[in-house]
């Protein structure tokens, strides 16, 4: 076997990196308590805003995308507090592990794999329980594929006192997202997604109805307590020694990204997303997830095929590295990931890759067939 590899990640998180941005990494630190460094902060989180497509201040934490989740939750949240969680997969799960870590009262709306919530149970859940203070859910639930229709969700929670949470860490600038619009409170993100960053900036933006429910909030959280990242916001101050690499790279992928717009993006998601689709169905296979998010597609491994090995044989034999299914998924799906930086050729490459791996199962495929149909997609720019 040749050692020889060229590698792509299409995994949904970490994402390739730009090569600007990595060029940008490669100089000597400023130090984090300087007017420079300062001016940089406040100047990163102001032109994220345009990026989260909201209004509100954008406050970011050294963590992976997980530790913001948990500063939204254990900042927002008192022991014996009502949280409803919207538990779709691996990540809706997560929101329910860390309402239970903080002493809450979680109501959980069980979504099965693959599907979508129907926002109509928020909206009963939410009656049912009328103390409720939160809802948790996710933009797009990464281990299954799926998006949720948060405006629907965000119409019903915002008649209540609750505030509405969203994990949009995979989702957010890969397909339309408007959180002002739609009544989402918090919006929780990550670097190593859609932002072509390597993993280690969490992001929350926060809603005036969010900071009330987290002034009142009996919070027991230290590092991950929100409160002391809103008190140096506006004169750039971090509260602890910032990752301050991963701030000098955002600074270099805002330009990037305000280049293309977030709309941009989001064609440009839509169009990668329309081209892996089509590419699957050619080759005979089936999409997992009822509504497909344009971050990542999910796919049901066949019969005959061993989903472990697929992914493997991609990774180490031809130096593209997918993601499989997660827990209970696993061995069942397997995930593409068009995220990030990423373009139609990457696509192909991704494809091509799937089915000489599953040309190597010996199941029946016709070389060319997935590739050829993404290429008719591809010729044409994003519309
Ligand atoms: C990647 C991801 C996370 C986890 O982020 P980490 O950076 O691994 O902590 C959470 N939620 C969703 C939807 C994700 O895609």
């Amino acid at each position: 076997m040749s050692t020889f590899k060229k590698r792509y990640l299409l995994t949904p998180g970490p994402t390739m990196i730009p090569p600007a941005v990595v060029e940008a990494r490669a100089k000597q630190l400023p130090h984090h308590r300087t007017p420079q460094f300062y001016e940089l902060i406040k100047s990163v989180h102001e032109r994220l805003k345009p990026f989260f497509c909201t209004k509100n201040d954008i406050y970011s934490l050294s963590a992976s995308g997980s530790g913001a989740m948990e500063a939204a939750v254990m900042s927002l949240l008192s022991p014996g507090d009502t949280a409803i969680c919207i538990d779709g997969g691996k990540f809706g799960h997560r929101w329910v592990e860390m309402c239970a870590a903080a002493g809450a009262n979680v109501v959980t709306i069980k979504v099965e794999n693959g599907h979508a919530v129907d926002p109509q149970s928020v909206a009963t859940t939410l009656q049912q329980h009328p103390e409720t203070k939160a809802v948790f859910t996710q933009f797009v639930e990464t281990s299954t594929g799926v998006i949720f229709d948060i405006k629907s969700i965000g119409g019903h929670v915002a008649k209540t006192n609750a505030v509405l949470v969203v994990d949009a860490i995979s989702g957010l600038g890969t397909q339309e997202f408007l959180p002002d619009a739609w009544d989402v409170d918090i919006v929780v993100a990550g670097s190593q997604k859609a932002l072509m960053l390597p993993p280690g900036l969490g992001f929350v933006s926060v809603s005036p109805k969010a900071w009330k429910l987290i002034d009142a909030a009996k919070n027991r959280a230290f590092y991950l307590d929100l409160r002391r990242y809103r008190k140096g916001h506006e004169s750039g101050e971090h509260p602890f020694t910032p990752a301050i690499s991963l701030y000098i790279e955002l600074n270099e992928v805002l330009t990037m990204i305000e280049q293309e717009t977030v709309e941009g993006m989001w064609k440009r998601h839509a169009w990668l997303a329309e081209a892996t689709r089509a590419g699957i169905a050619a080759l005979g296979l089936k999409l997992f997830a009822e509504q497909p998010a344009n971050a990542l597609t999910a796919v049901a491994v066949p019969n005959g095929v061993d989903g472990g090995k697929l992914v493997k044989t991609m990774r180490d034999d031809l130096g593209v590295t997918i993601a499989g299914g997660q827990a209970e998924l696993k061995g069942k799906i397997f995930r593409i990931a068009h995220l990030g930086y990423i373009d139609r050729f990457d696509v192909l490459t991704g494809l091509a890759a799937l089915e000489m791996a599953l040309k190597r199962q010996h199941y029946s495929v016709e070389i060319g067939r997935g590739v050829t149909a993404a290429e008719k997609v591809l010729v044409n720019d994003p519309q």
